[in-house]
């Protein structure tokens, strides 16, 4: 499968298959370029860097290893794969290629982004989340006070998303992942959502056939909101769809204890929830908890995690503007529509969502 992403200021290839990197060296042989310089972590290292470095050898690439997880988002890794661009001598016709999940293409795209002004570089994503990491062009790592605030639009020259290298990712990773998929099909394509729904019970047990499809309806969906709005600044805010309690959530019980999608999934449970009572959906809730269930999502607020915390959460969002939270509902699977929401108006929603679960 191939998907084109369209940018208006630039276009770039999505290839998505099986054995997708067996494709890379041929692309990388019409490219002009001097180094080629492969960024992964310490797990992609072990798993996926040998098959790479076999379709790449005739290129020599020098590798520079990152710490796994967020771990590679922080200044001191940014600054050590600086080290290695400089001590490896990349100038600025050389390319930078990200091997591993979202972490590692937020860091090696910043890293491409800002590396003499800006270099090339190219993704190759190993996670399922990284299907929504991997196109749009959003680069970056962490500080200290807060995630992903310091970073950079730079879109990869091309996406090569190679299905085999999915077969050894744990099973919270194929969760995580799997809710922005969800996500994709809920705010983008009612019949992408169905096929989910219809199609996927067990997270354990995904073909790479029907991998195919949802990443590339995922990729679609993304790619199609993106291309109308690449520095967000209006609909690009409807990705962000069960991400304002996620955020929050995630952000309450600290990074790492609960993986970012398995806090979206509750983030979309209750905006779902809310946009029945706020935005008219007309939405079979129960069924759609009791799937996610199933497929080994929790559909509640962790035990402890108290309002008050994540209503503070929610109004710092960096998405919220002058104070009022901007939240995503949606009017219909595949509309989603971004409002205002005043704070007691989320406090009561918020309140109603944990009622509903005790
Ligand atoms: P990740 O890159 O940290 O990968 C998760 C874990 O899986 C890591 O421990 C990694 O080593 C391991 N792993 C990766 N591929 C593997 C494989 N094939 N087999 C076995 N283990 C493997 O995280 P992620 O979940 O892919 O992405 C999360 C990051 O993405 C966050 O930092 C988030 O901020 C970022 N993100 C960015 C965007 C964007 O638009 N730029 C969008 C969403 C998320
Ligand atoms: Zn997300």
């Amino acid at each position: 499968e191939s998907l084109e992403i369209n940018t208006g200021s630039k276009k770039y290839p999505v290839m998505i298959g099986e054995h997708a990197v067996s494709l890379l060296g041929d692309y990388l042989g019409q490219l002009s370029f001097t180094k080629l310089l492969i960024i992964t972590d310490k797990n992609v290292e072990k798993i996926c860097l040998p098959i790479l470095l076999g379709n790449l050898r005739s290129y020599h690439p020098c590798v520079f290893t990152a710490p796994a997880g967020e771990q590679a988002k922080s200044i001191d890794t940014y600054y050590e794969a600086m080290t290695s661009a400089l001590e490896n001598g990349l100038d600025r016709k050389s390319i930078i290629i990200a091997l591993g999940g979202g972490a590692i293409g937020d860091l090696a795209g910043f890293v491409a982004a800002t590396y003499m002004r800006g270099i090339r570089f190219i993704q190759v994503p190993t996670t399922i989340l990284a299907h929504d990491s991997s196109v749009g062009g959003k680069t970056g790592i962490n500080h200290r006070l807060a995630k992903n605030m310091i970073g950079a639009f730079h879109q990869p020259e091309a996406v090569f998303y190679d299905l085999s290298f999915l077969k050894s990712l744990p099973s919270e990773e194929v969760r995580s992942g799997f809710a922005e998929v969800v996500k994709h099909g809920l705010i983008g394509d009612p019949s992408f959502y169905r096929w989910l729904k219809s199609n996927i019970q067990d997270l354990g047990n995904i073909s790479i056939g029907q991998y195919e499809t949802m990443l590339a309806m995922g990729i679609g969906v993304k790619a199609s909101i993106v291309a109308k709005d690449v520095m967000e600044t209006g609909i690009r805010a409807f990705l962000n769809f069960g991400h304002t309690l996620g955020h929050a959530i995630e952000a309450e019980m600290g990074y790492g204890k609960v993986t970012h999608g398995e806090a979206v999934m509750i983030g979309m449970l209750f905006a779902l929830e809310a946009s029945k009572s706020e935005a008219g959906l007309e939405f079979d809730l129960e069924s759609f908890r009791a799937w996610v269930e199933k497929l080994g999502f929790s559909a509640s607020i962790p035990y402890g995690i108290e309002p008050v915390g994540l209503l503070k959460r929610m109004k710092q969002d960096k998405k919220a503007v002058g104070g009022t939270v901007k939240f995503v509902f949606l009017e219909e699977i595949g509309k989603p529509s971004l409002r205002d929401i005043d704070d007691s108006r989320l406090e009561s929603l918020l309140n109603n969502f944990l009622l509903s679960k005790k």
